[in-house]
């Protein structure tokens, strides 16, 4: 990978999971909400925020933990960014911005 990688479209940022190989976490979840392929394992970097999250576990979700490492998130905070998404509707599942981070739910099993 390298800086001519548009990773603000959705679907190349799905594209870079081609060797994901981690059954119970959605790469269609993972690129949804800002996330590309970076390796080793299992790690994902958020292209908008650059926060980087690995090591995931069965009941995790992506949106929760996308939340839980990186609350300020401008795509998750609704913030104007240039992604492109394949399906707008899903980004509506986002917290409205008004919520204080104190009040989002994280996973529940840790
Ligand atoms: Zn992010």
């Amino acid at each position: 990978t390298g800086p001519s990688v548009s990773y603000h479209v959705e679907a190349s940022r799905l594209e870079s999971f081609l060797n994901w190989c981690i059954p119970f976490i959605s790469k269609i979840e993972l690129a949804r909400f800002g996330f590309y392929y970076v390796g080793p394992g299992d790690m994902v970097k958020c292209f908008f925020c650059r926060v980087e999250i690995g090591l995931w576990e069965p009941n995790d979700n992506v949106l929760s933990e996308h939340l839980r490492w990186s609350p300020y998130c401008p795509l998750l905070r609704k913030r104007p960014t240039n992604n492109v998404p394949i399906d707008a509707s899903f980004l509506d599942q986002l917290p409205e911005p008004s919520y204080d981070t104190c009040g989002i739910r994280i996973r529940q099993h840790s």
